[in-house]
């Protein structure tokens, strides 16, 4: 029996970051950049108004008030978009729109709510300081600034300022490409009769939705029944796309379990027992001309899922390029005893909260590792340690957050 620890280590120590790819700007989206993103330009690229109003000298407006407001004639428009040709004499103005460029001779933009919003001439009831409402030239990026760093996890706004900047592709880590595959003769596909003694294969479908969560691309190849050949050639067939390859069920020493017997026989697949509950068999190794991963998980659900929490999540944050590998870790206090298995580490799920400004968390299922529905209930995962057996209530543990989101 190895430890988590030790599983994992294995595991990473085989697991590199993908090399990086130039991807267009939408596929690079929640990857990680490996190169420096430079501004070539200023951002703003032109001095433009940050309002609706009038471009103005403001000289020209500095008497003007409610009681005695100033009449300016207004000698054009300015909209967002061509540059105009405009100049702004002494004792003029002209109306510009939010994001045009400034006329020249203006050095200050009334806002519209402050005049009679005239077209031949305004009432400017307020004056204005020099430079307001002005958005200058290179005030948010200089030219030449570096805007975002190698090693930015690119979200939403990373992927605007790209854009903003002029850029159409980058340079990231791609998402790894994850093949799962269930392995089980009484798996059926759901949506389809079940003819007694049968289930519905629910793993496929949660390990697959588990690696985009993670941020893979995953394609879900579904019921391989227990037949050692079927699943050698669907293995093989899928290589070409796998960066890893996720394969559940069969792990076991039941009569045939025969992801064990096939994979052992591929690579340099090895299968453990692993000092944890849920989850005990893993397997794990590379197959295939490209040392492709592989990793052989146990059959039951939320071993399963566990399984993939605890090794296959952060090997694949591993090849993003993302730092840290695992998700959140925090100390919470538990409303109620929990018990562990001597010697294994326990992943309970629970259902971690804040009361009085301290974490908490509540079991919402039993251990059973087919109680699938109790793990829906879960937001978090309690860790007991391999050496602690009894958590009483009121006493801390350590609680792995799954953050529930889609890609
Ligand atoms: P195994 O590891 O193949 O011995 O499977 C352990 C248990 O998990 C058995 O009760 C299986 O029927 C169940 N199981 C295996 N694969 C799946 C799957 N893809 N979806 C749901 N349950 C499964
Ligand atoms: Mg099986």
């Amino acid at each position: 029996m190895i430890s988590v620890s030790e599983h994992l280590e294995r595991i990473l120590s085989v697991i590199e970051p993908l090399h990086p790819l130039q991807l267009g700007l939408m596929d690079a989206h929640g990857c990680v950049l490996t190169e420096d993103v430079v501004a070539e330009d200023p951002l703003p690229g032109f001095d433009n108004s940050a309002v609706d109003g009038y471009a103005v000298r403001c000289e020209d407006v500095a008497t003007a008030s409610a009681q005695s407001p100033v009449v300016l004639p207004v000698t054009g428009d300015v909209a967002a978009g061509p540059a105009s040709p405009l100049r702004v004499q002494h004792g003029l103005c002209v109306r510009i729109m939010t994001g045009a460029m400034m006329p020249a001779g203006a050095d200050a933009v009334i806002p519209v709510e402050w005049t009679d919003g005239g077209v031949a001439t305004v009432r400017i009831d307020r004056p204005v300081p020099a430079g307001a409402n002005i958005r200058r030239s290179g005030e948010d990026v200089a030219a030449g600034e570096t805007v975002l760093t190698a090693g930015t996890h690119l979200g939403a706004v990373q992927i605007g300022l790209a854009a903003a900047v002029g850029r159409s592709r980058l340079v990231v880590r791609p998402r790894p490409r994850v093949v799962v595959v269930s392995t089980g003769s009484e798996l059926a596909e759901a949506g389809t009769p079940l003819a007694p003694g049968r289930i519905v294969d629910s793993n496929s479908p949660a390990l697959t939705a588990a690696a985009v969560e993670a941020g893979a691309i995953a394609y879900r190849v579904g019921i391989v029944p227990d037949d050692p050949r079927q699943l050698a050639a669907t293995l093989e067939d899928q290589l070409v796309r796998a960066d890893v390859l996720v394969t559940s069920g069969g792990v076991s020493v039941g009569a045939y379990d025969v992801v064990k017997e096939v994979l052992s026989r591929l690579g340099t697949v090895q299968f453990d027992r692993v000092a944890m509950q849920p989850g005990m068999p893993q397997g794990f190794g590379t197959i295939g001309p490209d040392s492709t991963p592989v990793f052989g998980l146990p059959g039951n659900p939320v071993s399963a899922l566990v399984s993939f929490e605890a090794f296959v999540r952060p090997a694949l944050r591993k090849m993003l390029g993302a730092t840290p590998y695992e998700r959140p870790r925090v100390r919470a206090v538990s409303s109620v005893a929990l018990t562990s298995p001597k010697g294994k580490r326990s992943f309970l799920r629970v259902s971690l909260g804040v009361d009085q400004g301290a974490y908490v968390v509540t079991p919402v299922s039993g251990t059973g590792s087919h109680l699938l529905a109790g793990m829906s209930r879960a937001n978090a995962l309690a860790v007991v340690p391999e050496d602690v057996e009894q958590i009483a209530a009121g006493d801390s543990v350590e609680v792995l957050v799954l953050e529930r989101r889609g890609r």
